[in-house]
């Protein structure tokens, strides 16, 4: 995961927004980023920021520690979604929380996550979980 993604809310309670390139020509969102359009190969892309909620595809368990995190609560395996964005791109991140909290064409809302301290600098990730639960 490259830093520049996403952009953490001032609010500790916003939903943070997940950094896409929209075509100026034929208004295509893509995500991660890219400098050509997939779909009229126009170079002419902005980055913008849509909120991160959208509608779960897929997802699957990974049975390992997240990688990088001291967290005992990642020692359990971490769930990795891939989720449509409203605005049509397909997004894979982490999902918080477990397995059984999850069904496909469920609501999903991102978080932002500290993963642990590097040099006093918090390194976060963003991960899903499902609307409307608790964080
Ligand atoms: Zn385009």
């Amino acid at each position: 995961m490259k830093e520049g993604y996403f952009t953490i809310p001032d609010d500790p309670a916003a939903v943070p927004n997940v950094v896409v390139s929209k075509c100026r020509d034929c208004g295509e969102h893509f995500f991660p980023k890219r400098l050509v359009c997939a779909k009229c190969l126009s170079r002419r892309l902005d980055a913008v920021e849509v909120p991160a909620r959208g509608t779960l595809y897929s997802y699957t368990w990974v049975y390992m520690p997240l990688f990088g995190s001291m967290r005992i609560e990642h020692m359990d395996g971490y769930g990795v979604g891939q989720i449509d964005l409203p605005e049509g791109p397909r997004v894979q991140l982490p999902l918080a929380g477990k397995k059984d909290d999850y069904r496909v064409g469920i609501s999903l809302v991102g978080e932002v996550e500290p993963l642990r301290e590097d040099a006093g600098r918090d390194v976060c990730i963003l991960r899903f979980r499902p609307a409307g639960s608790a964080a």
